[in-house]
């Protein structure tokens, strides 16, 4: 969700269970945030505690770039043009460094995907990997792209990267 900063003031100044009606939140998500550090108090040796508009404004905005993107199953690469989750057409992603890349099949944008060396091995079940060439056009600069370990490279080579699952 998106939380609205539209009714916070900067110099404003809020109790918990003020804030709380404000924002329309329970005060446990408030002393939450400020638990995990998001939101510090005025003084945090006095309770009540007392929320800084500004603060709270920050810790909201803080929140929302957070929740920008929706929590994407291990196949799904986020869509910019979409603004949803998509699976690579036909599967097909190609490596440039930890970056995965793929094609959304509703749109044809590219999608880039991080993943860390620890899912390498699910990602390569999941998807096809691919090289550069076979997945985007011209538009992709020379990238230092790495697919696989060499033991795992087929034969004929560097130039031909493509692998089918
Ligand atoms: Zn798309």
């Amino acid at each position: 969700m998106m939380y609205s900063t539209k009714d916070l003031s900067y110099m404003e100044c809020f109790r918990v269970g003020d804030l709380a009606r404000k924002i329309g939140l329970s005060e446990k998500t408030i002393l939450q945030w400020h638990k995990d550090g998001l939101l510090p108090a005025v003084d945090e040796r006095r309770q009540p505690f007392l929320f800084r508009g500004y603060d709270v404004i920050r810790c909201l905005k803080k929140l929302n770039e957070r929740n920008k993107q929706p929590k994407l199953d291990l196949c799904q690469f986020y869509c910019q043009r979409c603004k949803e989750p998509q699976v690579p057409k036909g599967k097909n992603i190609t490596f440039a460094g930890a970056m995965a890349i793929g094609i959304c099949p509703e749109c044809g944008v590219k999608m880039t995907k991080p993943f860390s060396p620890a899912q390498i091995p699910e990602v390569k079940k999941i998807f096809n990997l691919r090289d550069k060439a076979s997945i985007c056009d011209s538009e992709v600069s020379p990238l230092n792209f790495q697919i696989l370990p060499p033991s795992e490279s087929p034969k004929n080579g560097s130039e031909q990267l493509c692998m089918q699952f």
